[in-house]
């Protein structure tokens, strides 16, 4: 069939317009236009290696960190046990948890060093 500029498509009805190679459907050349490009890259799939579990816990523990810091308790081996096991209730319902590293990791016997002035 002859395309004829001003009469409508009979696909979406809308009205034929002059093109380079004669009349033709604005609104349906872009959708086969559309349809020409190649499909988008598929999104990255989410790393499921996270454990939300230990995010969430190392959540609650800064927020028993943030409350200690605010009581100026001590950064030492008593305070940490103490926000760990109020983590550990909340966590896992548990009392008196300690968790692994914490006597690693809190040496009250070789504070950190602070050299110089402090600025406050
Ligand atoms: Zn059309």
């Amino acid at each position: 069939m002859q395309k004829v500029v001003g009469q409508p498509c009979p696909d979406c009805n809308t009205p034929f317009i002059q093109g380079q190679k004669g009349a033709y459907c604005k609104s349906c050349y872009i959708k086969w236009k559309n349809n020409q490009q190649p499909a988008a890259v598929a999104p990255q799939p989410i790393k499921a290696d996270v454990d939300w579990k230990e995010v969430g816990r190392g959540k609650v523990k800064h927020g028993f960190a943030i409350e200690a810091f605010k009581k100026d308790m001590p950064l030492d081996v008593k305070t940490a046990t103490l926000i760990n096991n109020w983590t550990a209730f909340v966590m896992d319902n548990k009392l008196g948890t300690q968790y692994p590293d914490e006597e690693q990791t809190i040496t009250p016997e070789e504070p950190a060093a602070i050299s110089g002035n402090v600025p406050f």
